[in-house]
This record gives structure tokens, sequence and C-alpha cells, in this order.
């Protein structure tokens, strides 16, 4: 289960998160930043690094939120 940016990233785009992501698998998707889903290894380095808490192990996803998921998929065709 890759990890997923949600929301509250849209808008901010500090790349806080793709500074520490050790495989470069976060990608700019135009009005937010979006994880690869295949890519992800799932180390979570990336959680703690957004200043405004909008990444999720996919499992953790808000209810509010789970579109993103889905967002997340389409943008990389999966
Ligand atoms: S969980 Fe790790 S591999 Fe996945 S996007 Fe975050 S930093 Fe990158
Ligand atoms: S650190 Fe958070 S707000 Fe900044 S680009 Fe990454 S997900 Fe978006």
């Amino acid at each position: 289960m890759p990890h997923v940016i949600t929301s509250p990233c849209i808008g901010v785009k500090d790349q806080s998160c793709t500074e520490v992501c050790p495989v470069e698998c976060i990608y700019d998707g135009g009005d937010m930043y979006l994880i690869h889903p295949d890519e992800c290894i799932d180390c979570g380095a990336c959680v703690p690094a957004c200043p405004v808490s909008a990444i999720f192990p996919e499992e953790d996803v808000p209810g509010a939120e789970t579109e993103f998921i889905v967002k997340n998929r389409a943008f990389f065709g999966l």
C-alpha cells in the first residue's frame, strides 16, 4: 500500500516531501504533488516532512480524502 498525498497539498506544493523521498517517486501533478503508487517503497519519510500533514499511508487516508487515492493512481495511468 503506497503513501498518498491529499488535499492540504493543493496550493502549497512546498516540495519538502520531494527532498526527503529516497526513491524520488513524488511528482508535480499540477495543482498538487502526487506519489507514484508503484514506485513508493512505503518508507514513511515524507509524512513528517510535510508542513500541512497532507501525506498518509493509503490505508490511513481520512474518509473525506479517499478521492485522492484515485487521483494519485489516475495521474500515473493506473
Ligand atoms: S513513503 Fe517514502 S518512498 Fe513513498 S513517497 Fe514517501 S518518502 Fe517516498
Ligand atoms: S510536503 Fe506536503 S504540501 Fe509540500 S509538496 Fe509534499 S505533500 Fe505537498
